[in-house]
């Protein structure tokens, strides 16, 4: 089956950690990871409760393929009510502590209530123990990494952990694992160190085992890997220019925004793409990209490693920096380039790195910082509020002054930190924050992408392109080619993708294997390692039952249909070049059809009937 079926509870008040069974009536209709930690948060947690106080609750979780041979199967997620949004957040990430907490016997870690002082939870297969960590505050990721493994004196103990941003309040703090993987979206940082729980450190020798039909499973895989290795995308797209393969696709077809969402199209686009990392630099002769990495048994191995020019001005007398560390994604590279206007490869990997080693989401650090920007050319925020820095669309200067203070929060980085709605609400431009359900946009303009506005507007979690990533359909053609510039058919597409990546997400998979991989691919390794018949169709429905699960958990926490909705340059202001020249997002046209594909109410909300349907409790 594939599960160790127990949770580890750690009380962080009290400051105890007892073991307790998995509930395997939820796993089987809530899969894992995303889904069946979503049902614990909606049953332990009042919607309501203060996202950082000590009644919200956050939770470790692993899929029943985490820690498998299946490719890509190392993921884990993070489920807790986000301080950005007032909604239910989950991050989801690669590495590999995903992999060594099943492998040391947990399929999950709650962690409840408030410590009184820093602490850190250190697991060794079945032992697991809080220890304080008050050495450890104030440490970014990287050194409390450093000082953990100084600690336990075992290289191969696996490390997450929150950096000085998440100390500082900023509100889109994220969780960094293996140092520069992360649960980076929603603030899932910040209430981690809202809870005074500096980091969690596992190491598990016990392997993953209970696999339903062993032999089966090992076909499977071993088929379903050669899929990914003949895909266009998987087997060479992604390896030789990880999701950075994206940025001149999307600025042709006009949909990469640029400067605060102004443009659809950025004229240094080139300078910061995937390509741009191969080639040579003057100085040296070396390329931006060292090579690619793997997560845990990942036959993709889309991540970046990357060095920045020793003679840039970013890092010339921090030696600290010349060595290899993770590069640029491409939400990445968009947030911190186009979207601020800064076409400096060089200035947006080394901002890469600190969000890494801070703890920081660079989507909506970037998004926030050009938000500022915006405001900054209108006059509405000076030179007095950043304290001199000229904060200018284009300036590197300007941005890698941002990331460092808001890794502190001195000064306006606490500002900074607040992310883009809060910022501009303060500085008196609501209008200029785009952002849904106060989280930024990622690095898709709903106008040159129809499919996306309807994405971003009903994502449960806020803007966010890895609920339902219709890109795939609408540019690359995956599983079939859709016009992006068109509405029609797109509600029961972005539904289709809706339930189809919860689902992706609950197994423990990457969502990158959906270029090659269906749901027909995954069935048949969930069926051999899961006890009971795991179809297509078990699993799509398990995914609608998670989709209308966390929505329901937003419209307990207060939300409503009104929230579904895009900031109105997107739905007003025409795109000004490209493909998509002259049109807006067509959200109205698409969001009625797709509440109705739901089973919602025309305002957004579940009806009986569909609570009834996948047993949500009344
Ligand atoms: S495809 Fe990339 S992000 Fe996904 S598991 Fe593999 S290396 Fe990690």
């Amino acid at each position: 089956m594939s599960w160790t079926q127990k949770i580890l509870r750690v009380n962080l008040t009290e400051g105890t950690v007892v073991s307790e069974p998995l509930n395997m009536e939820w796993a089987a209709e809530y899969i894992g990871q995303r889904g069946l930690a979503t049902r614990y948060i909606f049953e332990e947690t009042d919607p309501k409760c203060d996202a950082l106080g000590p009644d919200n609750k956050l939770i470790f979780a692993t899929g029943p393929l985490t820690g498998t041979m299946a490719s890509t199967g190392g993921r884990y997620s993070v489920i807790t009510k986000s301080p950005l949004t007032g909604a239910i957040a989950c991050s989801n990430s690669g590495g590999f502590i995903g992999a060594e907490l099943k492998s040391a016997g947990w399929d999950m870690i709650i962690c409840e209530g408030k410590s009184p002082s820093p602490v850190m939870l250190n697991i060794v297969n079945e032992k697991a123990e809080l220890l304080p960590a008050d050495d450890l505050w104030g440490k970014s990721v990287w050194e409390t990494d450093k000082l953990i493994h100084e600690r336990t004196q075992d290289p191969q103990t696996r490390v997450a952990a929150v950096g000085r941003s998440a100390e500082a309040g900023c509100l889109y703090a994220a969780i960094v694992n293996d140092l520069h993987r992360a649960a980076g979206r929603s603030g899932v940082g910040t209430v981690m160190a809202s809870k005074n729980l500096k980091a969690i450190a596992v190491r598990g020798t016990r392997g993953v085992g209970n696999i339903k039909d062993p032999k089966r499973f090992i076909a499977s895989t071993m088929e379903q890997r050669k899929v990914l290795a003949d895909g266009a995308v998987t087997g060479q797209g992604l390896p030789a220019l990880g999701t950075q393969v994206l940025m001149n696709v999307i600025n042709e077809v006009g949909a990469l925004p640029t400067r605060n969402m102004q443009d659809v199209q950025f004229e240094d686009a080139s300078k910061i793409s995937g390509e741009a990392m191969l080639e040579p630099r003057e100085s040296d002769g070396k390329p931006n990209l060292t090579t690619n990495a793997a997560c845990f048994g990942c036959t993709i191995a889309c991540g970046r490693i990357s060095t920045i020019d020793r003679t840039h001005f970013s890092v010339e007398n921090k030696p600290e920096y010349w060595g290899n560390s993770g590069g640029l994604e491409y939400e990445a590279a968009w947030a911190l380039g186009a979207d601020t206007g800064v076409g400096d490869l060089d200035a947006i990997t080394y901002v890469n790195f600190i969000c890494n080693e801070d703890g920081m989401d660079p989507i909506s650090f970037g998004a926030t910082v050009a938000a500022a920007m915006e405001m900054f050319e209108l006059g509405a925020i000076t030179t007095k509020d950043t304290g001199g820095i000229e904060l200018k669309f284009g300036s590197a200067e300007a941005l890698t002054w941002a990331v460092d203070v808001v890794a502190t929060g001195e000064g306006f980085g606490a500002d900074l930190g607040m992310g883009s709605k809060r910022l501009c609400e303060k500085y008196g431009h609501p209008e200029l924050s785009m952002t849904v359900k106060g989280q930024e946009f990622p690095a898709y303009d709903p106008r040159g992408i129809q499919g996306m506005g309807l994405t971003y507007a009903t994502s449960n979690r806020g803007a966010c392109h890895l609920r339902s990533y219709t890109v795939a359909s609408e540019i690359l053609g995956i599983p079939v080619k859709t016009d992006p510039l068109v509405t029609e058919g797109k509600a029961g597409l972005v539904k289709a993708f809706q339930d189809a990546t919860a689902a992706v997400d609950s197994m423990g998979l990457c969502i990158f294997t959906t270029f090659a991989w269906t749901l027909d691919n995954m069935a048949p390794q969930i069926d051999a390692a899961c006890e009971g018949e795991w179809t297509v169709e078990r699993l799509t429905e398990a995914g609608e039952r998670i989709w209308n699960l966390e929505r329901e958990y937003n419209m307990r926490a207060g939300l409503t249909g009104a929230d579904d909705k895009l900031p109105d340059r997107l739905m007003k202001d025409a795109a000004k070049t490209g493909p998509a020249e002259g049109k807006v997002s067509g959200l109205d046209e698409m969001l009625p059809e797709y509440y109705e594909l739901r089973g919602w109410t025309k305002d957004g909300q579940l009806t009986k009937d569909t609570l009834e349907k996948f047993s949500i409790p009344a």
